[in-house]
């Protein structure tokens, strides 16, 4: 009789299309068995004690190059229940792509508590881009840039995007855009600073719903042209989700996500928090978190990804000059479940799809990652869904000095987090090890 390294016993496994009672039994770091059978031996029993059983988060959108470097990020992301990271090699101006995406490569693989993947960040596009080909070949097939941010030197103009597109197109691949309308908006800002106004009542104007949904729909006309597929990451308003419903439903090959802040908070709400809550784009209005749930709902949007990039700053500081970005991964998934499944938003079925299986799919990561069948990563997490927690600062584990979810009180806890088999999260102990996480080879957009 086989004996598996690890059962997990008693548990309600969740996919997208059903909830299963069953036992899991664990073998080389890989599910190896899926069942009802009691009488499976392991050395190792963990009692799900009827709880849910889902498989890791796959978090598309992470930044380790703030507060948090690829080895902290990893560990507060594994607390958060996410097994996999896909993190943003930015190459900035007058860098090599692919010297840097081999730096992320080797810091991951010596670091990283849990798997990882990733982007290229393209901010020389019109040179950078001619290192799409060798990235790839390292692995990295989806690859960033921004429409925005002119006035810091980021922004890809359509000559640029165009030329990357068509090398994607060409090489097999994906482009994933931050879709704002970067001049537009420079104009905004300078108009403001020249009236002196004050940008945090204004915020919401220096980053409006229409730049977004302007650029959505560029990016992804440009994409057809030159037959490359288009992810638009951290969708933030209605008026960006009604451009993507047109898109989609006119069959082009685009892919869609938003952040759990978007479905969470509103500016009103925020803006006493000053500069902690600046994010790009800007967090809108309860008018536009109504419609993105209802996109996650009906399909629009396909993953969820949490933008993950603490920066060092505090209430009082200036709005103006203060960095975009917040720390994310370990509320995530709590988020997801305080504000979806127990609000009535969403099943936990959706949450699957969403936090899994659509991001190892579009990723090309499936069906090593995103599902729980036998054959997969033993990547998994439990969730115990009646015990009540408040999110503070205090149990975070983010470098970061502050939560934007502070105070919130969740009902639904993580317990247990597995990857590949290894019990990484137990409770509130950490069991990880330093470069434990591989580095995966992307197939995006395929
Ligand atoms: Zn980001």
């Amino acid at each position: 009789m086989k004996t598996y390294e690890t059962i997990i016993k008693d548990g309600k496994v969740v996919y997208p299309e059903k909830t299963i009672k069953a036992n899991i039994g664990i073998l080389n770091g890989k599910i190896d068995y899926i069942g009802s059978d009691e009488k499976i031996h392991a050395d190792n029993i963990v009692d799900a004690c009827g709880r849910y059983v889902l498989p890791g988060a796959i978090d598309p959108h992470t930044h380790p190059v703030y507060l948090d470097n690829i080895e902290g990020l990893s560990k507060t992301a594994a607390f958060g229940g996410v097994t996999t990271v896909i993190h943003y090699a930015y190459a900035k101006p007058g860098k090599s792509l692919v010297s840097t995406v081999k730096d992320y490569i080797q810091e991951g693989e010596a670091t990283s508590y849990i798997d990882f993947a990733l982007h290229g960040g393209l901010f020389d596009t019109k040179k950078q881009a001619d290192e799409i080909p060798e990235s790839v070949k390292l692995g990295v097939t989806s690859f960033k840039m921004f429409m925005a941010y002119a006035k810091l030197g980021w922004m890809t103009d359509d000559y640029a995007l165009a030329k990357a597109m068509d090398i994607i197109g060409r090489t097999g691949g994906m482009a994933s855009l931050h879709a704002e309308n970067g001049l537009v908006i420079d104009y905004i800002q300078d108009k403001l600073l020249k009236e002196k106004a004050n940008f945090k009542e204004r915020f919401l104007e220096t980053s409006p719903d229409t730049a977004e949904a302007e650029a959505i729909f560029r990016a992804v006309q440009i994409g057809k042209l030159m037959k490359c597929p288009v992810y638009i990451p951290h969708i933030s308003s209605k008026a960006g989700i009604k451009t993507m419903k047109y898109l989609k439903d006119e069959g082009y090959k685009v892919y869609a996500e938003t952040c759990p802040h978007y479905l969470s908070l509103t500016w009103d709400e925020l803006k006493g928090k000053g500069p902690l809550g600046k994010v790009g784009p800007s967090i809108k209005t309860e008018e536009d978190l109504i419609s993105l749930w209802d996109a996650v709902e009906t399909g629009y949007i396909d993953t969820i990804g949490s933008d993950h990039a603490p920066k060092d700053k505090k209430v009082e500081d200036d709005f103006f000059t203060a960095p975009y970005g917040t720390p994310e991964i370990e509320t995530m998934l709590p988020i997801l479940w305080e504000f979806g499944i127990n609000r009535g938003k969403i099943t936990v079925n959706k949450l699957a799809a969403i936090l899994s299986e659509n991001t190892a799919r579009i990723m090309g990561l499936f069906p090593k990652k995103g599902r729980l069948d036998t054959g997969s990563d033993a990547d998994i997490v439990i969730i115990d869904p009646d015990e009540e927690w408040i999110v503070s600062k205090g149990n975070q584990h983010s470098n970061a000095s502050y939560t934007l979810f502070e105070g919130k009180t969740i009902l639904g806890r993580v317990k247990h987090v597995f990857s590949r088999g290894r019990l990484v999260v137990n409770g509130n102990s950490f069991l990880g090890e330093s470069g434990w996480g591989e580095f995966l080879k992307t197939n995006a957009g395929q």
